[in-house]
């Protein structure tokens, strides 16, 4: 796993920011010059029904650093969020992977959705629901094909149960990220209008050994469905791990067992070959 040596390059990264006004004005610029020179490149990770049909991508961003290499997001989404980058870079994506998807639509795979990763701080972008109501539009992009997801962070505060209604009137879905790891207050599930749970992956790497682990993913599919909640799960990494959420009726996997986050025309190359004779409704995920 790469993540670790790029986490150290990122750090240093992350880290150069702490630093005055100055070094902030410099990250950002650095920011803005990279996604200038298209440094910046959208990879996608296919979920699944819990029966391995596809059912849609998650939009993950990478930057392609010139001297640093492949960067995942842990490396630069700290200094993205503190020097306000971040806001540019989702609509970035957002843009990027719509226009992508479009091109998936047009051969046919009508009902594949797209996930997008979106901070608290872009939720609570005034700017924001219009901005996206506008990129939808002008792809002719069904609103009822996007997931929005957003963490905890976001959702614990009571005053942007409106944010989250505009985004619902509108069809677009809305999901719970990392869910169990932050405040894992209740309280959001009973006032906010969200379709799905995305159960983190510190809850399923362990799932084989930890009985608390299991007792407590049994507990959220359980509640989840209670409230008619989609439930994903993050991480999937063995076929063990896969059988036990079946049995405990999870409705999606999402992980490396199936597949890792991967450039588009990866994804193209390996999920939608068989596009002339095979329609989506049919496709299951083979592995190799
Ligand atoms: P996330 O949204 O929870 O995405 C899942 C992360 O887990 C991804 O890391 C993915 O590569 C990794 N992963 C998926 N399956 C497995 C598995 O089976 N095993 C292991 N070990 N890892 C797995 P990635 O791509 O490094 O992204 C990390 C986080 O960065 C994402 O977590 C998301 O919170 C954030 N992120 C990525 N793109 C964006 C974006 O455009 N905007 C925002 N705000 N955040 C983003
Ligand atoms: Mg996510
Ligand atoms: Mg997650
Ligand atoms: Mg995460």
């Amino acid at each position: 796993n790469n993540n670790n040596t790029h986490g150290l390059h990122c750090y240093e990264f992350d880290k150069h920011l702490k630093g005055t006004n100055e070094t902030n004005k410099k990250v950002l610029r650095e920011l803005y010059t990279a996604l200038e020179r298209g440094e910046f490149e959208v990879f996608y990770q296919p979920y699944f029904g819990i029966n391995q049909k596809l059912l849609g991508v998650e939009a993950l961003i990478r930057w392609n650093h010139p001297h640093l290499g492949l960067l995942t997001p842990a490396s630069f989404l700290g200094a993205a969020e503190e020097t306000g980058f971040i806001l540019e870079l989702e609509k970035w994506v957002l843009t990027k992977s719509i226009n992508k998807m479009r091109k998936l639509y047009q051969n046919g795979w009508t009902d594949l959705r797209l996930s997008v990763n979106i901070s608290a701080q872009q939720f609570e972008n005034p700017r924001f629901p219009k901005m996206v109501e506008e990129l939808l539009k002008e792809a002719s992009f069904h609103p009822e094909n996007l997931t929005l997801e957003v963490t905890e962070r976001f959702l614990i505060h009571k005053e942007n149960i409106n944010i989250v209604n505009r985004f619902k009137a509108t069809g677009i879905k809305l999901s719970i990220d990392d869910f169990g790891t932050a405040y894992s207050s209740l309280q959001y599930l009973k006032d906010l209008n969200i379709d799905e749970i995305k159960i983190d992956r510190c809850f399923i790497s362990n799932l084989e050994i930890d009985n608390n682990s299991q007792k407590i993913v049994e507990m959220i599919i359980m509640l989840g469905h209670q409230l008619n909640l989609n439930i994903v799960a993050e991480g999937v990494e063995t076929e063990m791990q896969l059988q036990l959420l079946k049995k405990m009726k999870c409705d999606s996997i999402q992980g490396f067992l199936f597949s890792k986050p991967i450039p588009f025309n990866h994804l193209k190359k390996n999920f939608f070959q068989q596009m002339k004779e095979t329609w989506s409704d049919n496709y299951v995920f083979q592995k190799n």
